[in-house]
């Protein structure tokens, strides 16, 4: 389990300054309830697998915190339908079951597993889904993985083209047994997304929900922009660079989530479909843009091309850049994006 601390995103809370705003709502506010007073509410808790953090100004603490917890209310619902370590989940049916048959499932897995393919056609594969037949064969809290011959013989299950959709009967299919999907690189964008939404419902405007290596913004930081930090990919709470950011996703997919280390050799988390084993070249790619499902998929798949593939994608994309630092320490930045003078990773 990450620690709030270890978490790539450091909203370092006491930093905020949760100064009053004396509009005319708060003042009638604390009239009638002295003790409700406008302020910025946080909390984090384990959920999918990671930590999920919202952290928002309200001027009514009480709608603040129910809107906390409706976040992670959403969190854990989509957890529930997409966790593959959840046998009772909508995706884990899937993977029993679609490579027999048309497995009928609920729009919001459907659309999901329909954007992540037409991810993987815009990465020209390098994020694909069905990563999973190999990538299950991983456990890195006891340092398993899969031995050369499974690697061998599972990677032929891996290519996104097996994966069928029939829109009119919202199911899915496989076309070959052996077939597996896992939304690992793309559900926590997607679940960021749902809870900005629900606190944007709520009429909120500056907050921040973290899943893991994703965030998305909602508005400022009351007058001034948030401060996201990405971390140093080899030292634990030491951030390589700051970037101002308002209203923006930012992802980042580092070979040091989920990991293990063994005769030198780092085995982590993301793979290379073409391979079929973790991809190298790459410490983290970070992608910062509108929308947390894109900039979480994304995001893997620049750590899968490696930085010239990678920024030469982003470059066709005019609302997504991207920081990268490769495997000696080395940090290069998209077009859109100034190189603040002297700031990177060692
Ligand atoms: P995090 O899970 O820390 O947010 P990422 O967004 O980079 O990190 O997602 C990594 C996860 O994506 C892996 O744990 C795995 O579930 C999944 N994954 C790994 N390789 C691929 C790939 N090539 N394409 C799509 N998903 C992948
Ligand atoms: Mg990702």
């Amino acid at each position: 389990m990450k620690s709030l601390s270890g978490s790539l995103f450091k909203v370092i809370a006491a930093k905020h300054n949760s100064r009053l705003g004396l509009t005319l709502a708060t003042l009638a506010l604390l009239f009638q309830a002295p003790a409700a007073v406008a302020e910025w509410l946080g909390d984090a808790r384990p959920l999918m697998g990671t930590e999920v953090s919202v952290y928002l100004w309200s001027d009514d603490p009480e709608l603040g915190k129910q809107a906390l917890e409706d976040v992670f209310a959403e969190a854990a619902r989509i957890d529930r339908l997409m966790s593959t370590y959840k046998d009772e989940s909508e995706i884990s049916k899937i993977n029993r079951l679609a490579a027999k048959e048309p497995v009928v499932c609920g729009d919001e897995l459907f659309h999901l597993v329909r954007r992540s393919l037409d991810i993987s056609v815009l990465t020209l594969g390098a994020f694909d889904i069905t990563y999973d037949s190999v990538g299950q064969h991983y456990d890195f809290r006891s340092r398993q993985r899969p031995d050369t011959d499974t690697v061998i013989s599972e990677r032929e299950n891996i290519d996104y083209r097996f994966v069928e959709l029939d829109q009119a009967t919202r199911s899915i299919s496989f076309l070959k047994e052996g077939v597996r999907i896992n939304l690992g690189g793309i559900a926590k964008g997607y679940v960021v997304e749902r809870g900005i939404d629900i606190l944007r419902r709520h009429g909120l405007e500056h907050a921040i929900v973290t899943a893991g290596g994703d965030s998305r913004l909602l508005g400022d930081r009351r007058g001034r922009p948030w401060m996201v930090g990405i971390r140093d990919p080899r030292v634990d709470d030491k951030v390589a660079i700051s970037v101002p950011l308002a209203d923006e996703a930012v992802s980042t997919s580092g070979d040091y989530e989920r990991y293990f280390d063994e005769d030198g050799v780092r085995y982590h988390h993301i793979i290379k479909p073409a391979t079929g084993t973790p991809a190298g070249g790459v410490h983290s790619a970070t992608v910062i843009g509108p929308d947390a499902v894109i900039t979480d998929a994304l995001s893997t798949s620049v750590f899968v091309m490696g930085v010239e593939q990678g920024l030469t994608l982003i470059a066709t994309l005019p609302d997504y850049e991207s920081i990268v630092i490769d495997a000696e320490g080395r940090v290069y930045y998209s077009d859109g994006l100034a190189n603040p003078a002297g700031e990177g990773a060692e």
